[in-house]
């Protein structure tokens, strides 16, 4: 239409940080537009961590009904139907995406499919198709429009070379695999597909793997990817690759040798790029580095008092739940409050084997800003429930201030790192103490009385270990 339609708090981009900032802003009063040009849900819920948790689930469920010998289990012709996975997977994706879909309309958010153009300083331009568009002109906005996989100029994007979203949707498994990129998503596939009976190759440019991790937890990962056939080939720069009817070669230089590795697909998982380079937002005077990161304050604010941005788009860690925890703070910016990001307990987890997850400060990172810590560690192999789930390799971390105990981070490797780590956040988040840990009572046999240990093993009086 050729009126502008006026709304409160309109925002582009309907992923994680999105749609959870347009529920808050909803909460507080405002009439919420949000906009997508793509499937609600945004990355994470379509192509990012709910399919990629599933895909690595149906790996560990075909991995273990075949590894079961030591419990005296024993299953033959265990085999998996690779298309029935893929239909679970996007079922499981189908039921958030729809969950998403429902909460946005219980809170009366009006959804607008279609692409967002910043034609002035406070509205945007939606086409809905090729002839159509519809303008809106907000008080407030909140820009969310994600990232997107990193294209190679020597790897462009075909049928076998593949992104993530392309290593999801795979139709069979792949007998062979070559994934460029150790990072958590290259490592996370790379697992998934080992699991699944692939042969794997990652092949990474640094040292080592996970390199935003603590060496000590990426090589307990990088021993079980190995012992699942899965080579890693590190200082290892991937440089071209032909394409034939059936497979791909591809010519790297490892320790400066050239190297060729054949395989059916190659992931190129070497980082994301901001989806802001065309939206029409340096045209608005919104300021962003040479990478296309916009530049925000601790409101999530951009240089355009009306404009904030979250998520994938803003300097940090690319992960849904800091996109989300900056989708509250905005809303409640936009409401009035006063709201600002604290990043200090920000977890990262990594769905490898075993998992690793960190939040808050490493001992190293602790040293680095000049405090006076205690590291105290305590292993899985002394946990009764590690144990009996057969899967007890790993370490528990905690970080504390040497003056008075305060919890400052924690790092987990071992199995369900991911959901264990949340107990360390909320202690740096509520300032607890070692203490405050080790005095809490935790059920037996559980995971979390690890937690309860290590705390112990940082005021010196552990049971469990000598
Ligand atoms: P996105 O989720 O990227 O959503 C942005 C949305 O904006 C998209 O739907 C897009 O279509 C829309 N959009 C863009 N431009 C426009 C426009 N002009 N107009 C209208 N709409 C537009 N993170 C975790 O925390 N845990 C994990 O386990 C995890 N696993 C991952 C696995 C994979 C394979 C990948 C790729 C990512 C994973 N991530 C994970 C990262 C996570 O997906 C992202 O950090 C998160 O999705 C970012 O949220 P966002 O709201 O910033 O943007």
């Amino acid at each position: 239409g050729d009126f502008a339609e006026e709304v409160d708090t309109l925002i582009v981009g309907s992923g994680p940080g999105g749609y959870v900032a347009a529920i808050r802003a909803a909460q507080l009063g405002q009439s919420v537009t949000i906009v997508e040009k793509g499937d609600i849900g945004g990355v994470c819920l379509n192509v990012g961590c709910v399919p990629s948790k599933a895909l690595i689930q149906a790996g560990h469920r075909f991995h273990e009904a075949q590894s079961g010998d030591d419990m005296g289990i024993k299953a033959e012709n265990v085999s998996v139907d690779f298309s029935k996975v893929q239909e679970w997977k996007s079922s499981v994706v189908n039921k958030l995406t729809g969950g998403v879909d429902g909460l946005l309309k219980g809170n009366k958010v009006n959804v607008v499919r279609g692409e967002a153009y910043f034609s002035d300083r406070d509205s945007v331009k939606v086409s809905t198709d090729e002839y159509s568009s519809q303008t809106y002109k907000f008080k407030n906005c909140i820009v969310a429009t994600g990232s997107r996989p990193v294209e190679l100029p020597t790897f462009k994007y075909t049928k076998r070379v593949i992104n993530s979203t392309g290593a999801l949707e795979l139709e069979e498994i792949p007998e062979k695999l070559v994934v460029i990129g150790g990072g958590y998503i290259g490592i996370e596939l790379a697992g998934a597909y080992a699991n699944l009976g692939t042969e794997v190759t990652v092949l990474e440019g640094e040292e080592r793997i996970l390199t935003g991790f603590e060496k000590q937890m990426a090589q307990l990962v990088n021993k079980r990817l190995k012992k699942n056939n899965v080579t890693i080939e590190t200082k290892a720069f991937a440089q071209s690759v032909e394409e034939s009817e059936d497979g791909v070669k591809i010519t790297a230089k490892v320790n400066d040798e050239e190297k060729t590795y054949d395989a059916d697909y190659v992931l190129v998982s070497v980082g994301r790029k901001p989806n802001t380079d065309e939206l029409g937002l340096e045209q608005i005077g919104v300021n962003m580095n040479d990478k296309g990161i916009i530049d925000v304050d601790e409101q999530c604010k951009t240089s355009n008092e009306n404009i904030y941005a979250i998520g994938d788009i803003i300097e940090g860690p690319q992960l849904a739940h800091k996109a989300s925890y900056e989708g509250k703070i905005a809303a409640e910016a936009i409401a009035g409050e006063a709201s600002a990001v604290d990043y200090l307990a920000i977890p990262m987890v990594v769905f490898s084997d075993p998992e690793l997850a960190s939040v808050g400060y490493t001992e190293q990172e602790a040293k680095d800003a000049g405090y006076d810590v205690v590291g105290a560690k305590f292993p899985f192999q002394a946990n009764g429930r590690a144990l009996s789930l057969n899967d007890s390799e790993g370490f528990m971390k905690l970080v504390t201030r040497k003056e008075d105990g305060l919890v400052i981070g924690a790092q987990i490797a071992g199995p369900s790192a991911s959901d264990m780590i949340a107990e360390a956040g909320l202690a740096i988040e509520a300032g607890m103490t070692a203490e405050d840990m080790a005095m809490t009572i935790h059920a037996h046999p559980t995971l979390g009385e690890i937690t309860m240990e290590t705390a112990e093993v940082a005021l010196g009086t552990p049971i469990h270990v000598t």
